[in-house]
């Protein structure tokens, strides 16, 4: 563990601090990564459950692997990383916290200052006309079709091949051009555009810390890399914080 008190004055300096978050976070709570050895990706064809040509080539398919996932997340709870983060946007003024996740843990434990980039399992809307759904769809043998239109309904996640939402990627690219500490946490930095802001931020002067028990491409270019899991790192730093601020 390398925190110390450099740290410490970075985010006692710090006018804005931004977090990115990745599947690792969650890793800790029982949910499966993408890309670990152990990940979704090492059994399954992300062509085939996360793009809109696998959804439109089996959507069933699709609907029930959703499904599964959405019991996992709901059946999870948050970790002592998720709560850290809250703990965090309570202690700094200006705390903004985005993730590639969309498991819903950050908000289940209480994050408010929360931009999810590649959308909300919990969150569905109409292939055809865009209305959107707060789903509690129980899949069983039939993909939900919308009301309104009767087009097949989607998760409300950015799959493969699609754009990630313009607002809020506006917002991330703000943020990390004017951020002054950047946390990259439980994420394999290899999903772009989300594995951008770092850099971007690093390019601007911030002080980047990567949070993950194993390396990743993005760990040469960070001011400091902590391999532990976030529930340990967050812990400390929090707890360090405090001292020196003798709260
Ligand atoms: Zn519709």
């Amino acid at each position: 563990m390398s925190v110390d008190i450099t740290l410490i004055n970075k985010l006692l300096a710090a006018q804005n601090i931004m977090v990115l978050t990745g599947a690792g976070i969650s890793k800790e709570s029982g949910l499966s990564t993408f890309r670990d050895s152990d990940g979704y990706w090492s059994q399954y064809d992300p062509t085939k459950l996360a793009s809109l040509d696998g959804f439109l080539a089996d959507p069933l398919l699709v609907w029930k692997w959703y499904y599964e996932r959405k019991q996992k997340a709901i059946a999870a709870n948050p970790n002592a990383g998720h709560l850290s983060l809250v703990e965090m946007e309570r202690l700094f003024k200006n705390f903004h916290l985005f993730t590639q996740n969309v498991d819903n843990l950050h908000r289940r434990a209480g994050s408010v200052n929360l931009y999810e980039l590649h959308g909300n399992i919990f969150h569905s809307h109409c292939l055809n006309c865009g209305i959107k759904y707060n789903d509690d769809f129980v899949i069983t043998d039939k993909v939900p079709i919308c009301d309104i239109c009767g087009g097949m309904i989607r998760p409300s996640v950015v799959w493969f091949g699609e754009q990630l939402p313009s607002d809020i990627l506006k917002v991330a690219f703000e943020y990390a051009n004017k951020c002054d500490v950047f946390f990259t946490i439980g994420t394999s930095s290899e999903v772009y555009p989300a594995a951008q802001l770092p850099f971007i931020a690093k390019d601007k002067g911030a002080f980047i810390i990567e949070i993950n028990p194993n390396p990743t491409s993005f760990s040469p270019t960070a001011d400091l890399s902590i391999r532990n899991p976030a529930s340990e790192a967050l812990t400390e730093i929090i707890h360090l914080y405090k001292q020196v601020r003798g709260i």
